[in-house]
């Protein structure tokens, strides 16, 4: 075996079949942060060799996501199906070094193995008929039929890592198959066309090719590592370290999945959470330092060791993941978020140019909103109108305070356009027509802002202009 190369390198390899899931992107996080600690290097590679699921509006998603939540990488995006003749060439040296060799056996041929070995009650599995062996004749070649090419794993002892997760694990070679790492080119493929490896073979070549020398990913692929160790050794390629972190279970205890819930980082970002608060809450999610909940990434970076993952499930909380996004909501710049709340208004059709307006708004609510959409449901009333309710009207557009609504109108047509000019204005109608605050308040913000509660509404006033607030309260 060649001895490991000294440069941290970690990959995250997305199959381009959908959204960047989650999961892929706190393993994505976890690759990203272990090979930034180190000073080391990462790659992105697109697993597109599943011809009939994979898109291009796949790969385009997954390539936003990463850039959105800034997962840098160093080299790629690099992408399986422009590697064929790599695979190609590898799996000729395995066949003529003995590691690998081609099958003929049939899909109904197999199918008929199976049957077999069910009826006599033993786990199916291939029988190893076109496996050479020394001494041992092979089947008559079939004619019309196209080889697979399978891997010969190593009949006896067993394979074992440290998982930088699980710790150590240890798989007995007898449990193994020969697996395929090479399928024929479809019917309908064209002359000189190549066929496509499986996952297990594809990933293993590439992670050689690649010098990865840190593998994290999902537990679901725990049961594949065994055959990817075999192929590294047998290849003599040096083995990366593998850390395979638990799955991520909807609030429900579940497997987090698509029927239940959002599951892909997208559907986050529409929402109004924003991308630090989504790496804070996914590195949460099978990783701690400390106590530490609220953190940047730079300071996950400078934490991030690849020690203190989690070996147990993490449990989906959206009610963490708001608490999570408030925090870092309530530090991010009002000017950045008003760029993003003219986008989430966008969105619903609402233009607000007045991004200084936008701003204002967004210091005066951004204590109470846990997300950008929360903020915008806010900033709404500045760029349209906002009809009460016929019960809210009913309940605080009484004919007690409409004398004092027309009195302030007046007022405000003259008063200095500012909060304290407003308080002014609000605290002279309050004198003159003999009422409190608590009566007048909720019938201004009734009428100017569509609901009977808001922050201090001088304040609120001041976010819109003069003859908006004139224009909402003429119908007094
Ligand atoms: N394409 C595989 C997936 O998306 C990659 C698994 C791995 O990291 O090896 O699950």
């Amino acid at each position: 075996m060649t001895a490991a190369p000294s440069k941290v390198r970690t990959r995250i390899a997305p199959s381009p079949t959908g959204f960047l899931h989650l999961g892929t992107a706190r393993t994505a996080l976890y690759s990203w942060a272990y090979a930034r600690h180190h000073g080391g290097e990462f790659v992105l590679r697109i697993e597109d060799t599943d011809v009939v699921r994979s898109t291009e509006d796949s790969v385009q998603q997954i390539l936003q996501s990463m850039q959105w939540l800034g997962l840098d990488y160093d080299e790629g995006p690099i992408y399986q199906m422009q590697r064929l003749q790599r695979y190609h060439a590898v799996a000729e040296q395995m066949i003529a070094a003995g590691t690998a060799y081609r099958c003929y056996c049939t899909p109904a041929e197999l199918d008929e193995m199976r049957e077999q070995q069910r009826a006599r009650g033993e786990k199916t599995h291939y029988d190893g008929r076109w496996r050479p062996a020394p001494g041992k004749p092979l089947p008559p070649l079939p004619e019309g039929v196209q080889p697979v090419v399978r891997f010969a794993n190593p009949a006896q002892g067993a394979v074992a890592w440290d998982d930088l997760v699980k710790g150590p694990i240890s798989i007995n070679n007898q449990e193994i198959d020969d697996l395929i790492i090479l399928r024929p080119p479809a019917d309908d493929a064209g002359p000189g066309a190549l066929g496509v490896p499986t996952y297990n073979f594809a990933v293993v070549v590439d992670d050689w090719d690649m010098a990865i020398t840190h593998v994290f990913r999902g537990d679901e692929h725990i049961n594949n590592t065994p055959w990817q160790i075999n192929i590294f050794c047998a290849l003599g390629a040096a083995l990366p370290q593998f850390g395979h972190c638990p799955v991520i279970l909807g609030d429900d205890g579940l497997k987090l999945s698509k029927r239940r819930g959002a599951v892909s980082v997208t559907a986050y970002e529409e929402s109004g959470y924003l991308p630090e608060a989504m790496l804070n809450y996914l590195a949460r999610l099978g990783w701690s330092h400390g106590d530490e909940e609220l953190f940047s990434a730079q300071q996950m970076v400078q934490w991030f060791d690849g020690s203190h993952l989690s070996r147990s499930p993490a449990q989906w909380d959206p009610a963490k993941l708001a608490w999570v996004n408030a925090h870092h909501l309530k530090a991010a710049s009002d000017e950045r978020l008003a760029l993003l709340a003219q986008q989430q208004l966008a969105r619903r059709g609402v233009s607000a140019a007045a991004l200084g307006a936008l701003a204002q708004g967004i210091a005066l609510f951004k204590d109470r909103c846990a997300t950008v959409v929360e903020l915008a449901d806010w900033l709404q009333m500045l760029f349209v109108p906002m009809p009460p309710s016929a019960e809210d009207l009913a309940t605080h557009v009484t004919d007690a305070v409409k004398p004092a609504l027309r009195g302030l109108r007046d007022q405000l047509t003259t008063a200095t356009w500012d909060k304290a000019g407003i308080a002014a204005a609000i605290k002279a109608s309050l004198t003159a027509h003999q009422l409190k605050m608590p009566q007048l308040a909720p019938a201004l913000r009734v009428l100017v802002c569509g609901r009977a509660q808001t922050p201090s509404i001088d304040a609120v006033l001041a976010l819109f202009p003069r003859e908006e607030v004139l224009s909402r309260l003429q119908h007094v």
